[in-house]
């Protein structure tokens, strides 16, 4: 996706080799013209994989996921990391290890929301170890409803997420690739 790419190059910030900042436009302060346009773009290449729902993780994946849900015309469901009073009945959790925060948290959704048999597309910002994608997969096995793909707006190529999930068998496509962020430098894949 070019116009993402540009974005990265224009307003991205290598943190460290590690880490990426975009919160010029995807995870703080959110450009809806471009969240549209990453809406549209997961929604076509996923248009054939018969999605009900899209689930992501709060808060940076709320808005890729609501673009994408949006533009299939199906919900979207977010994974809350905190407890809150309103989160109530049965629960579906999973342990999840925080990339940029690094701790564990446990992240659920309340089971009313996810059917047996449904088809769920997971959604989120960026894909590092694949901790975030793998407690949502498990939380959607756990309603008995299924995994139609892995939709990633910035996958971390050089870190070992990609290679596990695709381990797993799971679809995952990502919009754009980063090779390498050595040197305070963003090389793209492709
Ligand atoms: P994973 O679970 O794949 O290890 O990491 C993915 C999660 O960590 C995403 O939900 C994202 O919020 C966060 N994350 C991972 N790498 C980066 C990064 O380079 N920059 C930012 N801003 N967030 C990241």
């Amino acid at each position: 996706m070019e116009l993402l790419k540009q974005k990265i190059r224009e307003q991205g910030s290598v943190l460290s080799a590690q880490v990426l900042k975009v919160d010029a436009f995807l995870n703080h302060q959110v450009d809806p013209l471009l969240m549209d346009e990453i809406g549209a773009e997961l929604a076509r290449r996923f248009a054939d994989a018969g999605v009900d729902k899209v689930l992501t993780i709060e808060a940076s994946g709320i808005a890729p996921a609501l673009m994408t849900a949006l533009h299939l015309g199906v919900p979207m469901l977010f994974a809350r990391k905190q407890q809150s009073l309103t989160l109530t009945g049965e629960l579906f959790t999973a342990r999840v290890y925080s990339f940029t925060k690094q701790v564990e948290s446990t992240v659920a959704v309340a089971a009313r929301h996810l059917g047996a048999g449904e088809r769920v597309l997971i959604v989120d910002d960026f894909l590092a170890h694949g901790q975030a994608a793998q407690g949502l997969a498990s939380i959607i096995e756990q309603a008995g409803a299924r995994v139609a793909g892995i939709g990633i707006v910035i996958e971390k190529s050089f870190q070992p997420g990609r290679t596990e999930l695709d381990r797993l068998g799971y679809r995952v496509e990502s919009l754009v690739r980063l090779a390498s962020l050595e040197g305070g430098t963003v090389r793209f894949l492709d």
